[in-house]
């Protein structure tokens, strides 16, 4: 799936939205019943989806977000960069990224990404900066350097 454009409209959203909905129907969630689904657009204009990954260990499950970072660098090299971000499930519930998601997500989120996710009774589209505003880096340069390639 390609999606133009560079504008988080209301429409690409909900393309976007709508891609994590069907990678969440892949959810393995014996444990939690909790199917959710994360779609990032790369710069490239691609679209990559992930869901999330349960483990009877618990501890060990992956988020649909971090599934989704795993798959774009193992399709799409370490050079790729997330323009958007959907996150969202099949429970109605809200699908605000974890924190850990955050961070993973940061290492490689164009400093202009966007995100959207269902909370309370709408869908939230915000800089993906307004989630993690300081993510960890080993330096300030060091982070930005990389953040703008
Ligand atoms: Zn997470």
């Amino acid at each position: 799936m390609k999606i133009e454009g560079t504008f988080p409209g209301q429409e690409q959203a909900a393309l976007l939205i709508e891609a994590a909905s069907t990678a969440a129907q892949q959810a393995y969630a014996p444990y939690s019943g909790f199917r959710v689904g994360a779609a990032l657009l790369l710069k490239d204009g691609t679209v990559v989806t992930g869901t999330n990954i349960e483990n009877a260990s618990y501890g060990l499950t992956l988020c649909a977000e971090r599934s989704a970072v795993a798959r774009a660098v193992s399709e799409h090299g370490p050079a790729m960069r997330i323009h958007a971000i959907a996150v969202t499930n099949l429970n109605s519930a809200a699908s605000a990224p974890c924190g850990a998601c955050r961070q993973v997500l940061a290492e490689f989120a164009a400093p202009d990404a966007w995100i959207a996710f269902p909370f309370g009774d709408k869908l939230e589209i915000r800089p993906f900066a307004d989630l993690l505003p300081f993510p960890f880096g080993l330096s300030d340069e060091a982070t930005r350097k990389e953040t703008r390639r």
